[in-house]
């Protein structure tokens, strides 16, 4: 027996004793092997006149002996000779090892996950197997030898004493033993027992190497039902045999390689459906291709609908890596950002090392240049989404415009472009969705702001006061209904707009920002100069009265004032400073105990309403209890206004009573 080197003992061992979540892939490493060692050939039979190849059909097989408790994957490729048989199985040859060699140095082998993270290839066998047995005939040689371990201390190679009829490799892997039945109120060990049934093996085939180029293919057991016999009696019961059959296992062809242009939308959504288990057809398919010094081929879908956990801790993110057509991760985090993930797909690239380790991902160049093209294709395609096909796009942004406000409030704005411009909020003026971009373009001359409300209802936020005044100026606002709207506008600040071009009515509009405001912020200023001088004089003449109706109201408000943007309600609240009414709301509702920001909050009274005289004559009367009264009347029926509920309704509803 021969000794395996040092790092494949390491390596072994830590295979051997780490009860490895995935090993699972230990198949799709032998399988890629396998379609390795039929490329060889192909290559070879190509470049080289001597090697002409048959017509023989080039494959994977792959066998299962429940007695025996053995698997063998069998291919026709190019073999091995004794002395390949000696360097590439005795040690460890793949292009993951140096990496390996550091984590394990790092680590003193200690139980961790590094060979989901390096794909250790052919050693992989020993996660699932106690003895591996590889019968190998090179091309163009007759002799035929077999390696022979048990994965602990070395190997065997001999001559095998019967030749293998063509050039190719059998492995075969007689399977650990079944774990002990656990005792009681203990979990159970997953066993083997699945690697030896048709439908465990299709499942790995089907999950891990449904797009190898070459054939996968299984002798299967179907049933048929057998003819009826003519002299069957009336209440014959159909019967059915057995039969075996060889079968293809892996689709081979992968969808996202062929050219779009040879692709029926059909195909990709029953491909996307199947794949990524939706009942609906996608809302958008990306399919693109890229060459250069990174080449690769992706196939992305926007769902039809958000999945029910999208918003949840347990939702993950990420795109299918394909190297070569073999899948090393199922969700790649690092392809795809937040905001964006609710994009499914696969990116597939020979670029793309099949060794690549979790911890190099997010280092990896060659990824992070994936993932920004893969976003800026999500971004075009969103964008002509919008502009082309504005029904899809709505229904899109219903589910799933609040990630992409996300977006912006989780960059600090940093994202608001491109993002923002992919944003939709319901127009008031217009009463229908647009973009930020199409309410710029429909301003009236010396608008210089984008306004906006945020409440829970469009209904209630489009008969504020407030917003009906904004309207009357010819000023458009923007009725913002979700939690985030206001937090996302706060990391925007403001809109960049674009210069437009072109002849239409809106052209030569420079490019500039605009700030974004809430109407019910306290410096709206929306006032022309004559009613702000009325609101000056109304302050200065009545002084004592905002200072009495202010001592009423306590700290309720910072102060009480003539408002200088009247709308025709008697009353209303103003906030000062950056937190707003409805923000106070929304994060009231945050985790219990957390003490949420109070906005300041600001009474501005109507001077030219007929209630404003009455608080007047109040005040000359002396009737202080009839001022009370009043202030809190109408300081609560403004909270009602603004869709906030009163501090003490019992309160409230005895001033009502008071009143009458
Ligand atoms: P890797 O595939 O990353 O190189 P492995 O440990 O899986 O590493 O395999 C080591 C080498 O053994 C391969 O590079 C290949 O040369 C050889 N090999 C493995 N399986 C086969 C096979 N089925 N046919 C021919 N050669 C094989």
């Amino acid at each position: 027996m021969k000794e395996f080197r040092t790092e494949s003992k390491k390596l072994l061992d830590l295979m051997a004793n780490s009860i490895y979540t995935n090993r699972d892939i230990f198949l799709r490493e032998l399988v890629s092997n396998a379609s390795d060692a039929i490329d060889k050939l192909s290559f070879q039979s190509l470049t080289d006149s001597s090697a002409k190849l048959g017509d023989e059909d080039l494959e994977i097989r792959i066998a299962f002996d429940k007695d025996a408790r053995t698997i063998t994957i069998s291919d026709n490729g190019i073999g091995m000779t004794e002395d390949e048989l000696e360097e590439n199985l005795g040690t460890i040859a793949h292009s993951g090892s140096e990496q390996f060699k550091e984590a394990n140095a790092q680590t003193q082998g200690g139980e961790v996950d590094i060979i989901g993270q390096f794909g250790v290839g052919f050693y992989s066998s020993f996660m699932v197997a106690k003895k591996v047995c590889v019968t190998s005939r090179a091309f163009g040689s007759d002799e035929t030898y077999v390696w022979e371990s048990d994965g602990a201390e070395g190997y065997t190679i001999e001559r095998a004493d019967q030749n293998r009829p063509t050039h190719g490799t059998d492995i075969v892997l007689t399977l650990r033993d079944e774990p002990e039945a656990p005792a009681d109120g203990e979990e159970a060990e997953a066993g083997f027992d699945t690697y030896l049934s048709e439908w465990g093996l299709r499942d790995l085939v089907t999950r891990y190497s449904n797009y190898v180029r070459h054939p996968i293919r299984m002798m299967v057991t179907k049933s048929r039902q057998l003819p009826k016999p003519e002299d069957a009696p009336e209440d014959y019961t159909p019967q059915y045999e057995d039969y075996e059959e060889l079968e293809t296992l892996n689709s081979m062809t992968p969808i996202w390689r062929k050219r779009k242009q040879e692709v029926e939308q059909s195909d990709y959504d029953e491909f996307y459906k199947s794949t990524f288990h939706d009942w609906d057809a996608p809302a958008r398919t990306i399919p693109f291709h890229v060459e250069g010094t990174l080449d690769y081929h992706a196939l992305l879908f926007v769902p039809g609908r958000a999945p029910f956990d999208l918003y949840s801790k347990d939702y993950q993110k990420g795109l299918a890596l394909y190297s070569s057509n073999v899948l090393i991760m199922e969700k790649c985090a690092d392809l795809v950002p937040d905001y964006y993930n609710f994009v499914r797909g696969v990116v597939d690239s020979p670029d793309v090392s099949l060794n690549i380790s979790r911890e190099t991902l997010q280092q990896n160049r060659q990824l992070r240049a994936m993932a920004r093209s893969v976003e800026r294709q999500i971004t075009r395609n969103l964008q002509d989404m919008r502009d082309n096909d504005r029904e899809a796009y709505e229904k899109f942004f219903d589910n799933f415009g609040r990630g992409i406000k996300f977006g912006i409030y989780n960059s600090y704005g940093a994202k608001a472009d491109p993002l923002a411009d992919l944003l939709l909020f319901w127009s008031a003026r217009d009463e229908k969705m647009i973009t930020f971009a199409e309410y710029v373009a429909a301003m009236p001359e010396g608008q210089d702001a984008i306004y906006f409300v945020t409440g829970d209802s469009r209904d209630r936020l489009s008969k504020m006061p407030i917003v009906r005044t904004v309207l009357d100026k010819g000023f458009d606002v923007l009725l913002c209904t979700q939690d985030v709207d206001e937090f996302t506008f706060q990391a925007m600040r403001t809109y960049h707009a674009k210069a437009v071009a072109g002849d239409s009515q809106k052209a030569g509009r420079d490019e500039r920002d605009y700030d974004l405001k809430n109407v019910t912020s306290g410096d709206l200023d929306l006032a022309t100069d004559e009613e702000k001088e009325a609101a000056e004089k109304a302050t200065s003449e009545h002084e004592g009265l905002f200072t009495a109706l202010a001592d009423k109201l306590g700290d309720k408000v910072e102060k009480v004032v003539a408002a200088a943007n009247p709308t025709d309600a008697p009353a209303r609240i103003t906030t000062e400073g950056p937190v707003s009414l409805e923000m106070e709301r929304v994060l009231a509702q945050g985790p219990e105990g957390m003490e949420a920001p109070h906005s300041r909050r600001v009474l501005e009274l109507n001077a030219g309403h007929p209630v404003f005289d009455k608080l007047v004559a109040a005040q000359e009367a002396g009737d202080d209890e009839k001022l009370g009264l009043y202030a809190s009347l109408l300081y609560d029926q403004a909270l009602l206004v603004e869709g906030l509920s009163v501090d003490d309704p019992v309160a409230f509803a005895q001033n009502v009573c008071a009143l009458m």
